[in-house]
């Protein structure tokens, strides 16, 4: 009975920079609870690479190209996906990018929008063309990525306008998920702590970064993407049948200290 709750048999997800890190993982474990699952990327080419990857492990998967900060693409996206797939039942807002090591007094203006618009116009452009239909059926759950970088300030490097993005999407969730609730969609979050990808290597290659992000951290060890990906499965399941409005915390016992 409770195992049967994480089966997503039926079920088509949408993973937003699904092609590679914690997206990429999200589509596989949703993939293996049985979900028909869409990856779609910024890059259509890496989003097909990860589509058939995930074929070859027995998946039943697609790519679709989709620029996040492109409110009408995601329009067009979520429409042409509930028409090919009869609905959209789980959407994962992951895409995401940073901007690191830039003291606030000198953020050009470009690099404060785009990661702005990334991180959080992204999520909530995707959340409303995606949770309309999941509305019109009274039926749905999304997932966002946010960050423990919306609870806390990272230390050491300077990164206002991740976190402060990182932090609007967690009010987002909580605001969606009162709005939606009545209506059968829930819409929860995941905090990550600093997980093993692409996006976190500049930190983990610099040794006074890493130094301080392990101290600061009491499980004393960045995350895997599967750590998160898990997490990701019970929000999109009915295992969470109670939950919305949640931030999640996955961060090593990071934000405890
Ligand atoms: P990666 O950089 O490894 O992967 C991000 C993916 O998102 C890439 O495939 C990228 O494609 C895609 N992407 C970027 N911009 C867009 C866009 N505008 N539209 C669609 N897709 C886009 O990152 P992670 O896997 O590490 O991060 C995933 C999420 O998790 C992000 O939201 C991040 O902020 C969050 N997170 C990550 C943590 C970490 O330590 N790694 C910690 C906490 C949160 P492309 O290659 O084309 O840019």
């Amino acid at each position: 009975m409770y195992l049967q709750k994480l089966s997503l048999s039926g079920r088509t997800a949408v993973i937003t920079g699904g092609a590679r890190g914690i997206g990429f993982a999200c589509a596989q474990v949703l993939g293996e609870a049985g979900a028909r699952v869409i990856v779609a990327d910024a890059d259509p080419a890496a989003g097909e690479a990860a589509a058939a990857a995930l074929v070859g492990e027995g998946h039943d998967a697609h790519a679709h190209g989709l620029d996040v900060t492109d409110a009408a693409a995601v329009g067009a996206a979520a429409s042409a996906l509930n028409a090919r797939f009869g609905a959209v039942d789980i959407l994962v807002c992951n895409a995401g990018i940073a901007r690191s090591n830039s003291p606030a007094e000198s953020v050009p203006d470009d690099e404060w929008r785009l990661v702005v618009d990334v991180n959080l116009n992204g999520v909530f452009w995707c959340c409303r063309e995606f949770g309309r239909a999941m509305l019109a059926r009274g039926r749905g759950a999304i997932v966002n990525i946010g960050s423990m970088s919306g609870e806390i300030v990272n230390k050491p490097q300077e990164q206002a306008s991740y976190n402060a993005a990182k932090a609007g999407v967690h009010h987002l969730t909580r605001s969606l998920a009162a709005e939606w609730a009545p209506r059968g969609v829930r819409v929860n979050a995941v905090a990550p702590t600093y997980i093993d990808t692409p996006l976190t290597q500049f930190g983990m290659r610099d040794e006074r970064l890493s130094r301080t992000w392990l101290e600061m951290t009491p499980m004393h060890r960045v995350g895997r993407v599967d750590e998160i990906a898990s997490v990701v499965l019970f929000l999109a399941s009915e295992a969470s049948s109670l939950m919305t409005g949640s931030i999640v915390l996955a961060d090593g016992g990071y934000c405890c200290w």
